[in-house]
């Protein structure tokens, strides 16, 4: 087997052996990236000088039998955390000449257990899309079909490790940016409980909704890198004291006797009988595994998609006040008033689709408008936390579907933004509710992925991803490889 295809326990094993370096294994990636890459536009920017500095720093502490079941293993972190001293552009023209002064807490962390940046991972404008075509660097490719899209905001991060150009990546999921485009790359993407993962030196989107997570080739491989980013951190206000379980050592248990619910409601139409089809053969080998399945309902769920463009642009709007030419970020030139500067930094800095984020949230919490848009809105949010709430008292997990369908072609939305708006339709109301959630392969429809979404109840990362583990035992979905990648 290539090195690429080692799942993370094999390459902590492969390294402690020294059946490779760091340092080779670091070379191997960098090698790839420069050959596939340039079909898939995954990286903003590869880090190569700094991924060998760290990959003889990691070798050296094996060699002195130092370090975590991480070290001297390659990572890519999206594009929307801040890395010292390495350009942090959370794919905006706005930020295409930042450099961080300071390491996000997750990224300090990872480097800690020492891991091996390989770059900054492509990302939808500021987080804001699903297909990831709104990036100032161009849209990323899906290795599964490069003529599709790869799903946003993480697209960089999953095209770069169903590709192999990454054994592991960093994303965000403010909507479903882990979880859908992990679910159209193959690949398991998790969402801890919101709080569970810092957000300090994670670009804001929305703060009420952004949380920090994983995508790998499998739950065991999230459930290892989630550890390590995982923890109570006094720089993010709304981080949460409480101590990380253990998911690693949670995997392996038997399933047997667990209770899955499945919302009727991501069952109705929308859903793509492929889609469908493959979800329901999943049910019947969690079925097989011991678990006991029933119907259950999120009567609100509906509503997840138009209270989330309230609330998430209401947030984005202040949250993005920041950048206005002055502190950082890109400043017009030739302006003569300071209203003219603001007016044209942030026009010529960022996109169509953040300018119309900016404007929805701006409106939305504007005199007049607040009750009836922004209230309402934390209204329902609240109703939606609530049939979670209720769901959870009948069942221990939540099944469904992570997106209606395939990967959609590039340029087949684009231009539409409600059309764009519904892709994420399954995954909304767990961001809503602050709920862990996960997808992982359950399939293949027309030859491209198909995910199987898992929802939990809040801190039951550990359960979650154990069911997933299980269910890649008795599956091999996520062991298929794109062709042209292998
Ligand atoms: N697609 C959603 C949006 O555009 C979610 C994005 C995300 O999770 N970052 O807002």
């Amino acid at each position: 087997m290539s090195l690429h295809e080692l799942s993370l326990r094999e390459l902590g094993e492969g390294l402690r052996a020294k059946k490779f370096s760091s340092r080779e294994l670091t070379q191997h990636y960098l090698g790839r990236i420069g050959r596939h890459d340039p079909a898939l536009n995954s990286y903003i920017t590869v880090t190569a000088d700094r991924a060998l500095a760290q990959a003889d720093a990691a070798d050296a502490r094996l060699a002195a039998g130092q370090g975590s079941a991480l070290t001297g293993i390659p990572l890519a972190q999206k594009d929307i955390f801040c890395t010292s001293g390495v350009r942090t552009s959370c794919g905006s023209k706005m930020l295409d000449k930042f450099i961080a002064p300071y390491d996000a807490t997750i990224v300090r962390k990872l480097d800690g257990a020492g891991m091996v940046m390989l770059g900054k991972a492509n990302m939808d404008e500021f987080a804001m899309g699903s297909s990831n075509e709104t990036s100032f660097y161009g849209p990323v490719k899906n290795p599964w079909d490069v003529e599709r899209v790869p799903g946003g905001s993480s697209g960089g991060s999953v095209a770069a490790v169903a590709a192999g150009l990454a054994p592991v990546a960093t994303a965000t999921d403010t909507g479903g940016s882990i979880r859908q485009p992990a679910a159209l790359t193959n690949l398991t993407g998790i969402k801890p409980t919101y709080g569970r993962v810092s957000r300090y030196g994670m670009i804001a989107f929305a703060s009420s909704l952004d949380q920090a997570g994983v995508v790998a080739r499998s739950a065991e491989d999230a459930a290892v890198v989630l550890q390590a980013m995982s923890g109570f951190d006094p720089l993010d206000s709304t981080s949460v004291e409480r101590p990380v379980d253990d998911y690693v050592g949670a995997l392996g248990a038997s399933i047997r006797g667990l209770r899955i619910g499945l919302p009727k409601e991501y069952f109705a139409e929308g859903l793509d009988p492929g889609a469908r089809a493959c979800i329901e053969a999943a049910v019947k080998v969690f079925e097989g595994l011991g678990a006991s399945v029933r119907e259950v309902s999120l009567p609100n769920a509906p509503l997840s998609v138009p209270t989330y463009y309230v609330v998430a642009p209401a947030e984005a709007s202040s949250n993005l006040a920041r950048f206005d030419g002055v502190r950082y970020g890109h400043r017009a030139e030739g302006v003569h008033t300071l209203e003219e500067l603001y007016k044209r930094s942030r026009g010529e800095g960022f996109g169509a689709e953040v300018q119309r984020r900016i404007m929805i949230g701006t409106y939305v919490l504007s005199h007049g408008y607040y009750d009836a848009y922004y209230l309402k809105a934390q209204k329902v949010r609240r109703l939606i936390y609530d049939d979670f709430r209720r769901a959870f008292g009948e069942v221990d997990l939540i099944l469904g579907p992570t997106a209606q369908s395939v990967a959609i072609k590039l340029g087949d939305k684009s231009d539409d933004p409600v059309a764009m708006y519904l892709n994420d339709i399954y995954t909304i109301a767990a961001n809503l509710a602050g709920i862990p959630a996960m997808s992982l392969p359950a399939g293949f429809h027309q030859d491209l992925p198909i995910g199987l979404q898992l929802m939990g109840n809040f801190f039951d990362e550990g359960r979650m991803l154990n069911a997933a583990h299980q269910y890649q035992q008795a599956t091999d979905f996520h062991k298929r490889w794109p062709k042209g990648f292998a």
